[in-house]
């Protein structure tokens, strides 16, 4: 008697940060595996998934500009590395026998598929995991709008944004005891209250495609398929 998931199809969002364990740089294997396995279970639970990993764990087009980097150079250094990301993934993946194809924006055939939409539906058909690579391929955007650009090109029914934390607070939980959380909350009351959810672009562009967010802790084990199974905590921007 499996749980019935509430959604066919939905698109998980994370930073390149939450695959970066205790260190303060780069990838952890083991902690890549843990995120795969939550993965896992809600791909077992029959749901359509993609994912969009960010790439801060190596490398943010900002910080490299900060430091007298040419802008779009240092943000095509960021995508970049949001395709090294997409790879250990897919490794972990493919190595508990979850079929995937990272498919990046940026061109480079021997690693990835290029994206062509209708392509990238029939992987979500024949339920392949599919790792968005290489943000939009745009220098100034960031992963969270190659998230929401992707989710609604794919027709995802949500995007699941993985953080530390189970939910949105009113200010942040790790540094205020006092902090609420709220069970759901508007598009524009994210971007009034400047709520650290996604950027300001990604909200937008939800909210005028009318596809909700789901924050929740990606720490929490099962936590991913407990929500897409109608339990468990978080936020619902919609
Ligand atoms: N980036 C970009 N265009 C995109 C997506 C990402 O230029 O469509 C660059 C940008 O420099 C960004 C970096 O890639 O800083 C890593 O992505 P992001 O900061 O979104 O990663 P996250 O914070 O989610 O780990």
């Amino acid at each position: 008697n499996k749980p019935k998931p509430t959604y066919k199809r939905v698109l998980l969002k994370i930073s390149g940060e939450a695959l970066m364990g205790d260190q303060g740089y780069g990838l952890h294997p083991p902690t890549v595996e843990r995120i795969a396995r939550e993965v896992k279970a809600v791909r077992d639970l029959g749901v359509e998934i993609c994912m969009v990993i960010g790439g801060g764990n190596i490398f943010r087009g900002l910080a490299g500009s900060a430091q007298g980097m040419e802008r779009t150079t240092a943000d095509y250094m960021g995508m970049l590395a949001t395709v090294m990301n997409a790879l250990a993934m897919q490794s972990a993946l493919e190595g508990m026998g979850v079929f995937t194809r990272v498919i990046s924006a940026i061109r480079m055939d021997e690693v990835a598929e290029p994206y062509i939409r209708r392509r990238a539906v029939r992987h979500l058909e024949k339920k392949r995991v599919i790792i968005f690579a290489a943000g939009t391929g745009n220098p100034y955007f960031t992963t969270d709008t190659a998230a929401t650009l992707r989710a609604n090109e794919m027709a995802c029914e949500a995007i699941f944004k993985g953080t530390k934390v189970d939910g949105v607070y009113d200010k942040d939980p790790m540094k205020n005891t006092d902090a609420k959380r709220y069970s759901d909350i508007t598009y524009d009351d994210v971007l009034v209250k400047n709520l650290k959810v996604m950027d300001a672009s990604a909200i937008a562009l939800a909210r005028d495609n009318d596809l909700p967010i789901i924050v929740f802790s990606l720490d929490e084990p099962g936590g991913f398929r407990g929500i897409l199974s109608g339990q468990g905590t978080y936020t619902i921007v919609h």
